[in-house]
């Protein structure tokens, strides 16, 4: 299809309010015009213009299969055909939505029950809320209804999901968070540990602090904890050696319920299928969206435990039917484009690929970049990394951010071809490419960030920065 650029421009810029974009610098132009993505295939996407990029996020670490995947396109295409919708309450169901339920049970870790959908991994964390708080009304603990969440932890940006995340930015000016949802110390060890202290200490203490928090709101009034095994938008920051250990420890001893949102780490990007098999997590809640239909359709999933599951069961009795659910839980298009999509993750191992790749991608940003002048840290695992750049290595000090390293480092990258996102909190560069990136593929991305980064640290040089 030729469309026109002018036209579909000029649309965009007067009628969509588009997320995470400055309003008043996109509406005057200050911003240019917006990138019109019009074809994918494989990793790479192309724009209105005819520019090719590689995508090194995987949109928004979701096209885990890569873009153009024919088999996906064909089972969406058959389920609408065959039967575009129908809905999953009061015992109704659908061939594709019990296979893919069967699937999942069976595949997540820990012990798990049950499957609830939603669209979008706002709402399964919103779900996952609600359920903690069902759970503890059922089995008579009305008060045990805290969750707590990291700072800088990502788990959505509805009301209590918003409030579950751990950024600012996601609160100020909207009211938000709840007064139910309290927020503990970032498990990343190179900005937070105290002088010379190890990984591991550093995760006893953050395990202790938990341990403090909850005694300080009462045990009795704290129901869950929520954390990704790996922070993504929070950095893409691997949690420090026995961190989870720790963390684990704590929430037993209080009773408190583990939601693991595996909305990024679900289904390979770890190098496991999911992130809590990587580093030995027991969830009682897991959520995941992305990477279960790798985007191709908007789905979700809240995943029971049974030790959840059982409460809810047994109470319904008493409380009479589940009254939560979406008109669109469970829609046959979404279940039939995870089938296939799960039907690629298994067929290609792509948790293998990204355990193998992964490590090589992770070698060569380690080689690449760890020993620059501006870089403070290189870390990641499987296929998700990042580069945090700093002024000062050895003071481990922070680039004013009216420099806007990590945005003009972002900007390099895409000019040489290559999206790789400036995260917030600091100047980082973050990579979490399609799991079916090749080798060959990982190399370019490197060497185009590389590209990208020599030329800002050269322009910080000019500029009398370095
Ligand atoms: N949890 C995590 C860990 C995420 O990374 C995200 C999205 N980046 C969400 C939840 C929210 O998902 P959505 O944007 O689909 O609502």
């Amino acid at each position: 299809m030729t469309i026109n650029i002018k036209e579909i421009s000029d649309k965009d810029r007067n009628s969509v309010l588009h997320p995470f974009t400055q309003l008043k610098a996109f509406a005057s132009g200050e911003l240019g015009d917006p990138t019109i993505v019009e074809t994918g295939k494989g990793i790479r996407i192309q724009d209105a213009h005819g520019n090719h990029l590689i995508d090194g996020f995987a949109g928004l670490y979701c096209v885990n299969v890569g873009y153009g995947r024919a088999e996906v396109a064909e089972a969406i295409s058959r389920q609408a055909f065959r039967l575009a919708y129908y809905h999953s309450y009061a015992a109704h169901t659908t061939d594709e939505l019990a296979i893919l339920s069967d699937r999942l049970v069976k595949m997540a870790p820990g012990k798990m029950s049950k499957v609830f959908y939603g669209m979008s991994g706002s709402d399964a964390n919103e779900t996952q809320a609600k359920l903690v708080w069902y759970y503890n009304n059922l089995r008579g603990k009305p008060s045990k209804k805290k969750i707590i969440s990291r700072e800088r932890g990502y788990h959505g940006c509805s009301v209590v999901s918003g409030s579950m995340t751990g950024m600012s930015f996601y609160h100020d000016h909207m009211d938000l968070p709840l007064p139910q949802i309290v927020h503990t110390g970032v498990p990343h060890h190179y900005w937070g540990r105290n002088p010379g202290e190890s990984e591991r200490e550093f995760s006893t203490r953050r395990g202790e602090e938990l341990d403090q928090l909850i005694e300080r709101l009462g045990p009795e009034n704290v129901g869950g904890f929520i954390g990704e095994p790996v922070l993504g938008t929070g950095g893409i920051t691997p949690p420090p050696e026995g961190y989870w250990q720790a963390i684990q420890a704590v929430l037993k001893k209080h009773d408190v319920l583990l939601i693991a949102d595996e909305v990024i780490t679900g289904f390979g990007r770890t190098g496991s299928m999911f992130g809590s098999q990587h580093y030995g997590i027991e969830p009682d809640l897991v959520t995941i969206a992305k990477g279960l239909t790798s985007a191709y359709f908007p789905l979700s999933a809240a995943i029971v435990g049974e030790k959840v599951y059982k409460v809810l069961e047994d109470g319904a009795d008493k409380v009479g039917a589940f009254s939560h659910g979406y008109t669109y839980s469970g829609h046959p298009i979404g279940a039939a484009a995870a089938n296939a999509v799960l039907d690629i993750v298994e067929k290609e191992d792509l948790p293998g690929n990204a355990r193998d790749v992964g490590a090589f991608f992770q070698a060569q940003l380690q080689e690449k970049f760890a020993q620059l002048p501006i870089v403070g840290e290189v870390r990641g695992v499987g296929l998700m990394g990042a580069i945090e750049f700093v002024a000062d290595r050895k003071n481990r000090e922070r680039f004013d951010p009216s420099l806007k390293v990590g945005a003009r480092v972002s900007k390099a990258a895409r000019d040489r071809g290559l999206i790789a996102r400036a995260m917030p909190h600091g100047d980082i560069l973050g990579f979490a490419p399609p799991l079916v990136t090749t080798k060959g593929e990982a190399e370019e991305i490197v060497a185009l960030a590389e590209g990208a980064v020599r030329s800002v640290m050269d322009d910080l040089v000019r500029e009398g920065e370095r």
